[in-house]
């Protein structure tokens, strides 16, 4: 059996009609730049996100940069973030001739721990320190309420990187009681990718920026389009960040799929943790399943998307042998990250007293496995048992 790491023609399948009509009518209007299938998105997916402002942008990579520019943030300028994320996440911090600090993560949901973020801030006197980029890896939510608390005591924005999060769901205590907020919804900034891997993908790169202050919405909207207001005045220095109207039609079709292919997902991360646990390889040693860790123990609060598995991560025993094991009886998996950020050879040797020890060992021990809303049951049951036999085997 074949059973790749993600099928884009499994979802092309019973999609190519639509998709394809949505792009000859972009074709057809010769609206090819902005135009109305980028407003139309940009509304959809801020009301999805439960914020008045969306912009669409170029990729999840130029949604980061183009933020932390409305933020001024610049030479000389720290940026505390996660060291355990995608590239893009620090890439555009240096981009901007800015830092990056990094606080270690937490080893069980692999996002940026408060803890240590709370001894850092504390430890800036000169209060260098201007941003804070939290990442909702895999698809779950950072910390939010520990890590806006600190946000609101430094006085510092945080620009969510929810690239992998669209539609995640956190829930936030309040003195009214717990409201369920959405990745991208509770920094000023929060930041979308339409990778085509991503939950929500297009059929290229895309990107975009949500936001509930119409002070900073405005100024990402001028950023995007060379900070031209009216055209030929600039005002600021932007770029060409702007969304391609053919990625957002293209969207446009896949968005009122998103939730039930989430929903999808996360049967199947369910699926999985049963099938390990009745293999006898967690608690073992050899596998560590990931956790729902905002999940109110299986209860129904009425948020279901506490996880939406971009990735379904597990931390494996041996994990270099097991990949290759893997890979060898077809079965798609990537680790995601192999390097730690701050262990990034651009980075030079500023960062080489640093120690990191839980994202390093995240970096040795993470494996992703296929988690797509058209994986089968028995395409699971294959995975596990393969990985079941590894561990006999050796
Ligand atoms: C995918 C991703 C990005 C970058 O998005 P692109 O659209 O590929 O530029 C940034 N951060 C994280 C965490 C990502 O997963």
């Amino acid at each position: 059996m074949n059973v790749p790491l993600l099928d884009l023609q499994a979802q092309l399948a019973y999609l190519k009609d639509e998709l394809q009509a949505a792009v000859l009518k972009v074709l057809d209007s010769t609206r090819y730049i902005q135009g109305p299938e980028v407003e139309a998105l940009e509304k959809e997916v801020a009301e999805y996100s439960g914020v008045p402002y969306g912009i669409g942008v170029s990729s999840g990579t130029d949604a980061l940069l183009v933020s932390l520019m409305a933020l001024d943030i610049g030479h000389g300028d720290l940026v505390l973030t996660t060291p355990y994320s995608f590239f893009a996440t620090m890439g555009v911090v240096l981009r901007l001739g800015a830092r990056p600090v990094f606080a270690d993560i937490d080893p069980v949901s692999y996002n940026i721990d408060p803890r240590r973020m709370e001894e850092i801030l504390d430890a800036d006197k000169e209060r260098r320190i201007k941003a804070i980029i939290p990442v909702h890896l895999y698809g779950q939510c950072a910390d939010m309420a520990a890590i806006l608390a600190l946000a609101e005591r430094y006085g510092l924005p945080v620009i969510e990187d929810a690239a992998q999060a669209i539609g995640a769901e956190y829930p936030l205590a309040t003195a009214q009681g717990t409201r369920i907020l959405r990745a991208g919804s509770m920094g000023i900034s929060g930041c979308f990718s339409f990778f085509p891997s991503k939950n929500l993908g297009g059929i290229g790169d895309g990107g975009m920026v949500v936001s509930h202050n119409k002070e900073f919405a405005d100024k990402v909207n001028l950023l995007r389009n060379h900070g031209a207001y009216p055209k030929y005045y600039h005002s600021m220095v932007g770029g060409n960040f702007r969304l391609d109207p053919i990625q957002a039609a293209a969207l446009r079709v896949k968005l009122p799929y998103l939730d039930g292919w989430h929903k999808k997902r996360s049967d199947n991360a369910r699926v999985y943790n049963t099938l390990f646990q009745a293999a006898g390889l967690v608690g073992q040693g050899a596998v560590v399943t990931p956790t729902a860790v905002y999940r109110d123990g299986g209860s129904d609060s009425g948020a279901d998307n506490y996880h939406i598995y971009n990735q379904y991560v597990i931390r494996a025993h041996r994990r270099d042998d097991l990949r290759d094991w893997l890979l060898a009886r077809d079965i798609g998996c990537e680790i995601y990250y192999p390097v730690a950020l701050h262990r990034q050879k651009c980075l030079g040797t500023g960062y080489d007293d640093i120690s990191l020890p839980i994202a390093e060992k995240a970096a040795d021990e993470t494996l992703a496995l296929p988690i797509y809303p058209e994986l089968t049951v028995e395409m699971q049951e294959y995975v596990v048992s393969t990985i079941a036999q590894f561990y006999m085997n050796r």
